[in-house]
């Protein structure tokens, strides 16, 4: 039965562990309003009380030109803070206009009074745009256009159904050994693609929802069935250390729960998030594996190196996800970058999804065969390890399905034929064996 959901407020603490309890998101990041700036050129900071003393992280050259340009009074640890960098999401166009040349187009949405799904990106991600050119890969995944108000045949707010499949408000169960827990609705930055635009960023992720929390738990503990948690949502590693370690902590003393998954873009868009404390916490709670949004190799900075370098030390097994887009990295060899300098820095390509037709999203939607020629173009040509596997998330909530390019070419009596990545065919005994039939023989 469905969770019509809570009408009530959700109480400020959580119900049973105050040793436990965190900063509340709400004071942890206030929303920064218009007009932070204060001269040209360079931005006004919310003040920042920083009484940790946090390890130090190393800075790209290009960070540190970008942090002296607009920010110059601004101190290392504070730039280097996950809580500074949340406080001070670019979240308006006045201060987007600071740092970029925007074009007609991206003023016309970011002026918008209708505008479909909200802005913010961190300092940190802002410092990797560049200020010229709208077409920037990166610029593009979040900085928004008019084309996103344009609503195309086929596009729904929510296309893969989750909302069918949730039988209490933020969780979905679809598949039946696994779930999706939807933690928070709030992200570091916004991706333009998302396909939980229906409700990231929307205003109710303030702060932990934790008697929302409570019956996802209660729900998962009373179905034995599940064996895989994926936290989700909006950006599980947005939460305080100690609302993330009360939500893990409650799923590891789950008997059936074998595994704990994370879904973040954290690593990419807000790298001062993994802090030895935050891999001293997830690591108390292994098997966990974390699965890491990335959109271009202009992401592979030091930075977030350095962020997937103390998960993996960590004991953590690192897999990439990777949304195909137009004019963003839909090119054999944009994908090939990227996943090569995943490897490097230990995180798995895991998949290349067909992105999903949220309201929108026509503009940034390519072809299915645009990803089947990526695909032929890593697959036998680069490490096996490197390939991820392409999938389409059936609209309507028919899960994920996985595509191909087609490498059997058919059958001569018991040979089956066979095209390897030279194009050059190859056959294989298979006297007992049907594939490589034409489909209407079986
Ligand atoms: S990080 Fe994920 S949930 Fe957040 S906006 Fe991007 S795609 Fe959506």
């Amino acid at each position: 039965m469905k969770d019509k959901g809570m009408s009530e407020e959700e109480p400020l603490e959580p119900p049973s562990t105050r040793p436990l309890l965190g900063a509340v998101f709400s004071e942890a990041v206030p929303h920064i309003g218009k007009g932070v700036y204060r001269k040209r050129k360079t931005l006004t900071v919310i003040p920042f009380k920083n009484n940790s003393i946090l390890p130090k992280f190393r800075c790209s050259q290009n960070t540190l030109s970008f942090r002296k340009r607009f920010y110059p009074d601004l101190a290392t640890t504070a730039w280097n803070d996950w809580r500074w960098q949340l406080q001070n999401r670019i979240q308006d166009e006045e201060t987007l206009r600071r740092l970029l040349v925007l074009s007609e187009d991206e003023l016309m949405a970011l002026s918008d009074p209708e505008g479909r799904f909200p802005v913010a990106i961190t300092p940190y991600y802002a410092s990797l745009l560049s200020s010229e050119d709208p077409s920037q890969p990166i610029r593009r995944a979040v900085v928004p256009v008019i084309a996103e108000r344009v609503l195309s045949v086929g596009e729904a707010a929510d296309p893969l159904c989750e909302e069918h499949d949730s039988p209490v408000t933020g969780l979905v169960h679809r598949y039946p050994d696994r779930v999706l827990f939807l933690v928070s609705d709030y992200c570091a930055t916004y991706c333009r693609y998302c396909t939980r635009s229906r409700m990231v960023g929307q205003g109710f992720g303030k702060r932990p929802k934790w008697r929302q929390w409570e019956n996802a738990i209660a729900y998962i503990a009373g179905t034995p069935s599940v064996r895989d948690v994926l936290l989700s949502g909006g950006d599980p590693l947005t939460l305080s250390d100690e609302n993330l370690e009360w939500l893990i902590s409650r799923l590891r003393g789950i008997r059936h729960v074998e595994l704990i998954r994370i879904g973040t873009k954290a690593p990419v868009v807000l790298p001062q998030r993994v802090t030895p404390a935050l891999v001293r916490m997830l690591k108390k709670y292994h098997p966990l594996w974390m699965s890491i949004h990335f959109t271009h190799p202009d992401e592979l900075t030091p930075e977030t190196n350095q962020a997937c370098e103390r998960l993996a030390n960590g004991g953590i097994p690192l897999g990439s996800q990777t949304v195909l887009l137009a004019g963003i990295n839909d090119t054999v060899e944009t994908i090939r970058r990227l996943v090569h300098g995943l490897i490097k820095i230990r995180v798995k390509p895991y998949y290349l999804y067909q992105c999903d037709p949220i309201k929108g999203s026509a503009h940034v939607r390519t072809s299915v065969d645009k990803g089947l020629e990526i695909i032929e173009g890593l697959r036998g040509h680069t490490t096996g390890y490197a390939v991820p596997t392409y999938v389409i998330d059936a609209p309507g909530g028919g899960g994920k399905i996985p595509l191909l390019p087609d490498y059997i070419k058919g059958r001569e009596g018991d040979d089956l034929l066979l095209r390897n990545y030279l194009g050059h065919i190859h056959r294989y005994p298979d006297p007992n064996g049907r594939s490589g039939d034409r489909p209407w023989v079986h």
